[in-house]
């Protein structure tokens, strides 16, 4: 710890926890101490450390070919394009890595749309975005950030963004003009502290694009896959956005993979040369991807999410009324705890969760996450509450 400290940037804060091996929910450090994983990798881990099915998709390719680049075709880029364009019910893909490339890359999609379909004026395209998200760490992505931490000393910033409350729908339809191309939301926003929206805005921001030719671009990157015990988290409200953006669970914790996903209309706007990334789509992710892919088809995974989602969530309940816990918001296996300020921070309160063998990350001061992995077993759930009511004193 103290040479990453002496020989890495100091932008993250981690836990004092080195992670040796993992399996499954559990992770063992270099001295053989175990900790149930109650972040899952900010929900790249959705189907847990050292998958079978994936990592033997992993090794099968990496004896093939692991890239191609795009200069050529390769064999299992039309299997990933078509099997992920079929799960999200669109016509076509555009893959990238991380997320916050597909974040970008969905921010020149509505743009290019916006100006070659739409008929806006040049140089004017709007794109709408909500108060408190979280979109990645990009120059183009902080400039619509409300997070001061995030921004400061990074300008110049990208213009062409409006940031209006989120779930507040009458605001979203002031900020509408004829130059928007499109409204960029988180579904459930993720790093704010898992804040659903009111019920009916995701519909509201459904209807109002629609009238209004807006594209509703959906950032399912940490609400997607699985976690909220729906494919996406927009089928709560059964909405369908006109883009998806994901990513993290997409490369199942192996690899990153992330991808914008839409119909022929949006994505057809692309030409050759004009967009693009050496490892987009490689080999290696699309073997990978495939396996997710075919995992989330048979519903097994949204079902574990939904049904111990329920459970966790009724647990936590009975948490509210102990005065130790203000407020619990989430859906399926996807939880933030707002920690009364008396009995510590979120920081606090992990590095005691840690102490007794979870791992789960703060946000935002008071706030802290649980994200297990989706295959995490309801004993170890129990066993993981049951170390946070220890840690509260409850
Ligand atoms: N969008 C959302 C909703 C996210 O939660 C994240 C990461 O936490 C990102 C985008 C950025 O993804 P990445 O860190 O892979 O760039």
């Amino acid at each position: 710890m103290a040479s990453a400290d002496a020989h890495s940037a100091h932008n993250y804060h981690p836990l004092p926890v080195v992670v040796a091996t993992a399996d499954g929910a559990w992770m063992t450090d270099v001295e053989g101490r175990r900790f149930l994983d109650m972040l899952a990798g900010y929900s790249a881990l959705n189907f847990g450390h050292g998958n079978r099915r994936l990592i033997e998709a992993a090794k099968a390719q990496m004896e093939r070919v692991t890239l191609t680049s795009r200069a050529f075709h390769h064999d299992r880029f039309a299997d990933f394009c078509r099997e992920l364009a079929a799960l999200c019910g669109k016509e076509m893909v555009l893959p990238m890595n991380t997320g916050a490339e597909a974040v970008e890359t969905a921010v020149k999609t509505a743009r290019k749309w916006g100006y070659r379909v739409k008929g806006v004026p040049g140089e004017m395209a709007k794109i709408v975005v909500a108060g408190n998200n979280f979109h990645g760490r990009t120059t183009t992505i902080i400039s619509f950030s409300t997070d001061p931490e995030a921004r400061a000393d990074f300008g110049p910033y990208t213009p062409g963004f409006e940031i209006v409350p989120y779930g507040d729908l009458t605001a979203m339809r002031a900020a509408l003009s004829e130059n928007t191309v499109a409204v960029l939301l988180e579904p459930i926003q993720g790093e704010a502290g898992v804040m659903v929206p009111p019920p009916g805005y995701l519909q509201g921001v459904r209807e109002l694009t629609r009238e209004r030719n807006v594209l509703f671009v959906a950032d399912e990157i940490q609400s997607g896959l699985g976690r909220t015990g729906k494919t996406f988290a927009c089928e709560h409200e059964g909405v369908v956005p006109d883009v998806y953006v994901l990513g993290k669970a997409l490369g199942g914790g192996v690899v990153p993979v992330s991808a914008v996903v839409a119909d022929r209309e949006v994505l057809g706007v692309f030409r050759p040369g004009e967009h693009g990334s050496t490892f987009g789509g490689n080999p290696l992710a699309c073997a990978v991807a495939l396996e997710v892919i075919a995992m989330l088809r048979s519903g097994e995974f949204q079902r574990r999410a939904a049904e111990l989602g329920e459970h966790l969530h009724h647990e936590l309940g009975l948490l509210t009324g102990s005065g130790h816990v203000t407020e619990v918001r989430g859906r399926g296996l996807w939880a933030g705890i707002d920690i009364a300020p008396a009995y510590g921070t979120g920081r606090e309160i992990s590095e005691k969760l840690m102490d007794r063998g979870v791992l789960v990350k703060d946000t935002h001061g008071s706030t802290i996450r649980i994200a297990p992995p989706l295959v995490i077993s309801k004993e170890d759930l129990d066993w993981g509450l049951a170390q946070l009511r220890g840690v509260l004193g409850v």
